[in-house]
């Protein structure tokens, strides 16, 4: 049997040749390709100004410098999520909030966050966990009533909806990542869409030196800028790749449909939330319920990968790694992201898949956990 990674990027021939283009073009840096990506994500976003990065990490960090995130700012986030969202707020200065996520959505705990804010809150910094979006209406509610500013960490989610919209086509500062692991890819990349277009002078800075030109060319910097800014070897394979996100997405949802029909009669997974349309099911992470099994979850990776199938580990809860917890944190504070980030295996899923072969890794999954065919 072949072998099936559990994530994998999908690039057309067309992208491949406009990739060929802008490199004989002479320009590669960030130019025309860039404008033309920011346009069709912003059509994308129902018309929301965006600027895209070199990494959703880079964008992260400009959203919060943006929204005057400083060291006497506390930023609240969920304990389960990949590193960068943490680390982001540690690198301007600011701390880190915890707040522990729920089981079967991994999403931040909306109750736990109105009772973590306190009078040096400055921002709410939730997770669309695997492309299933936060509630909106009670996110917004708690940033309104408390007068925090919102970064969304999008990574996940682009081509994830709320109601029927886009994420990141409303709210306020939203970051997407173009990594190749994500639903679509630029190879490294991410973006920020905002509400507010008076912020993207701003964004500009940060990501490019603090520059700014007056009318007549005049080159000053503004502040010290970093730099963040994609090529347009990025862009032009961004390009290729947004008019195929819905389908993508379409697509994820058809193979995670499958795997929870397949998967339902297995005992000892605990299944993730099943959310709806504006679910873009970045990835299909079940919990091995590791008390019920009489297995460890490295024997278990390694049965998947004897048979040929890549599983992923997404995440180890943040709190506890050494540097968060030389901040004060253990093991305790956040029982669901621990839970989760003991328990926690993803599965291949990725829009070139097909259904035979989901059946091949939920045979695999219930193989390995001894739990007979249907
Ligand atoms: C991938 C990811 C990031 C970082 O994205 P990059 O583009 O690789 O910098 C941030 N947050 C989450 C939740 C991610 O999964």
């Amino acid at each position: 049997m072949t072998f099936l990674p559990f994530t994998q990027p999908s690039i057309d021939e067309d992208t491949i040749r406009g990739v060929t283009e802008v490199l004989r073009s002479g320009w590669m840096a960030s130019g025309p390709q860039v404008l033309k990506f920011e346009a069709a994500l912003g059509t994308y976003l129902h018309g929301r100004p965006v600027r895209v990065m070199t990494s959703a990490t880079a964008a992260l960090e400009i959203a919060l410098r943006v929204a005057g995130v400083d060291r006497e700012s506390e930023v609240i986030l969920p304990a389960m999520s990949f590193a960068a969202t943490a680390n982001v707020i540690a690198r301007v200065g600011a701390k880190p909030v915890f707040v522990d996520v729920d089981l079967r959505t991994r999403n931040i705990d909306l109750d736990h966050v109105e009772r973590a804010i306190t009078p040096a809150t400055r921002a709410l910094m939730p997770v669309h966990f695997a492309g299933l979006p936060v509630d909106m209406n009670r996110l917004y509610q708690i940033a309104q009533r408390h007068r925090l500013r919102v970064i969304e960490d999008a990574a996940h989610a682009i081509g994830s909806s709320w109601g029927g919209r886009p994420i990141g086509s409303f709210g306020d500062l939203v970051c997407f990542s173009f990594h190749p692991n994500k639903n679509i890819t630029t190879i490294e990349g991410g973006a920020i869409a905002t509400g507010d277009a008076g912020e993207l002078q701003l964004i500009e800075q940060h990501r490019f030196h603090g520059i700014r030109k007056d009318a007549d060319g005049n080159v000053d910097v503004a502040l010290p800028g970093g730099k963040a800014n994609m090529s347009d070897v990025s862009a032009r394979i961004g390009l290729g790749q947004l008019p195929h996100l819905d389908g993508f997405n379409a697509r994820r949802r058809e193979l995670a449909a499958a795997y929870l029909a397949n998967l339902a009669t297995v005992e000892g997974l605990l299944l993730p939330a099943k959310g709806d349309e504006g679910h873009s099911w970045h990835m299909f992470a079940p919990l091995l319920c590791l008390q019920e099994l009489r297995i460890t979850r490295q024997e278990f990776i390694q049965g998947m990968r004897d048979r040929n199938i890549g599983v992923g580990v997404h995440y180890p809860a943040m709190h506890l790694f050494s540097y968060y917890r030389r901040l004060g944190h253990d093991e305790g504070d956040f029982p669901n992201a621990e839970r989760i980030g003991r328990e926690t295996v993803t599965l291949p899923l990725y829009p070139a898949m097909n259904i035979a072969d989901v059946e091949r890794v939920c045979d695999a999954v219930r193989h390995i956990l001894g739990s007979p065919h249907r």
